[in-house]
């Protein structure tokens, strides 16, 4: 139970957040720190040098004093001082030879302090000092100076009202920086929270996506900022990849289920064939079969694998110079006798000078499930009509038949692997012609896509860069 409870204490301490919230604190405590120490340097440090002006000022004038009048004369002056309300009381003194005091003027306060200590300077220019009193409450600061006599005059000043305003910004600080701290860690734990809000909701999506729902979403705030376009990234690279998955679960049904039939039927042809009764002419036959059965299934086989690697992007491509209006009148002669077996009328409309850098059996290959497809669906009677042209930096082929046209519902699937469209199942096919044509323009960076209407035919258009 302890173990526990130090365990989720030390997970607690160990955050990102606590971190954070912890270094802030303890930038901002050092720092106020800095300034106030700094502001109490500078203040104690120029109250120092007021005080150290008037002194002098006073001392000033008592030098020139004395060395006009000599003792009796600074003796007389001071006579006639009268005391203003509110000034500072100088201790005035003049030590003769030994120490001894020939003159002294102080307020009673100063009594306290051992004025014997004083030091008595050498001769030059006058020497400050301080000395404290027995229990060291307070200062004096005195300025002594050597006169023509060889006496001292002593001029000081109780440091006692500057150490009581220091006392008192000591005071204030602590109390303005007690507060300050606190609500500086309060603040720094609030918007460390608040910052790692985002990452906190993106780690409870990854934990909710590692249990197996790949439904889970990061909530988007709407910001702009960087964890806000983060998580909407996130959410987008999630939708792509359950895109992916439930395709790639799709393909994998429809595959296992398109094999299936030949599987069973290549079974059922091999099994008759080895009956006792079957002559050698059938077996043959059988044979034939087999052999038709097994290249329907690699030929599916093989358009699947050239499909998963032009979308990976690895399809080897073996790219030569091209000149296309060859090509298209190869395949052209090839499909011209299954057309004019069904009463259709192929023609081809190509621009002699256009050449690309392509896979040359790739692109025939492309170029037949189009025209494949347009053969198979077009009602006897009508023209079919291939075109080269082109167009910017591209070369575009076009397929056009007076078919069926595709319905609008169908539109969005054709290119999917295997899929057929409803009114073609009586038509044979594997539903992977158009992927493969999609799945090689892609290989060679172009595009193919599909214009039609529905009753009034459709026109493939297969676009590669031209070289
Ligand atoms: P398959 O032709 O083997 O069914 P494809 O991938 O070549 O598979 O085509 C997918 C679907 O697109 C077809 O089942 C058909 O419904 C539709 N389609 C393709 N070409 C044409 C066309 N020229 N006219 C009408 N429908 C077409």
């Amino acid at each position: 139970m302890s173990s526990k409870f130090s365990e989720a204490v030390r997970r607690r301490f160990m955050t990102a957040g606590f971190r954070l919230a912890a270094w802030y604190a303890v930038f901002f405590i050092a720092g106020s720190l800095a300034v106030m120490t700094l502001a109490y340097f500078l203040l104690s440090s120029s109250l120092q040098k007021s005080d150290r002006a008037d002194i002098m000022t006073e001392y000033e004038e008592l030098d020139a004093e004395y060395r006009v009048g000599g003792l009796s004369g600074l003796k007389e002056e001071l006579g006639h001082r009268v005391p203003q309300p509110g000034a500072e009381t100088f201790l005035i003194r003049v030590t003769g030879a030994k120490d001894a005091a020939v003159l002294i003027s102080a307020p009673a306060v100063m009594k306290r302090f051992d004025l014997q200590a004083i030091p008595i300077p050498a001769a030059g220019s006058p020497a400050w000092s301080f000395v404290g009193t027995a229990h060291h409450e307070t200062m004096l600061e005195v300025v002594s100076g050597l006169m023509p006599d060889g006496r001292a005059l002593q001029v000081g000043l109780d440091t006692s009202s500057r150490d009581e305003f220091l006392e008192q910004f000591r005071t204030i600080a602590a109390a303005v920086m007690i507060p300050a701290v606190l609500l500086g860690l309060a603040g720094g734990a609030i918007l460390t929270r608040r910052a790692l809000l985002p990452l906190r909701h993106l780690i409870g999506t990854v934990r909710v996506i590692e249990a197996g729902s790949l439904e889970a979403r990061v909530p988007v705030t709407g910001t702009g900022d960087e964890l806000d376009e983060a998580g909407s990234l996130f959410n987008s690279m999630l939708d792509r990849i359950s895109g992916l998955v439930s395709g790639m679960r799709a393909a994998l049904d429809n595959v296992a289920h398109d094999l299936r039939t030949p599987m069973t039927r290549l079974r059922a042809v091999a099994e008759a064939a080895l009956t006792n009764e079957s002559s050698a002419e059938a077996r043959g036959e059988a044979l034939s079969d087999c052999i038709e059965e097994s290249e329907r299934v690699l030929l599916l086989l093989n358009a699947l694998m050239d499909i998963s690697e032009a979308e990976t992007g690895v399809m080897k491509l073996k790219l030569e110079r091209t000149r296309l209006a060859a090509l298209i009148s190869e395949v052209v002669e090839v499909y011209s006798y299954a057309a004019e077996d069904k009463g259709l009328k192929l023609s081809a409309e190509v621009n002699a000078d256009i050449t690309v850098q392509c896979d040359r059996a790739r692109l025939r290959q492309a170029l037949a499930n189009l025209l494949d497809n347009a053969v198979k669906y077009s009602p006897s009677g009508t023209g079919i009509m291939v075109s080269l042209a082109a167009e910017g930096k591209d070369a575009v082929i076009s397929v056009a038949d007076r078919g069926p046209g595709i319905p609008e519902k169908d539109l969005p699937r054709i290119w999917d692997r295997l899929y057929r469209g409803d009114s073609s199942r009586h038509e044979k096919g594997l539903g992977l012609g158009l992927s493969v044509v999609r799945a090689v323009a892609m290989a060679h960076g172009g595009s193919a896509t599909v214009s039609t209407k529905p009753g009034a035919g459709s026109v493939f258009t297969f676009r590669i860069p031209a070289a």
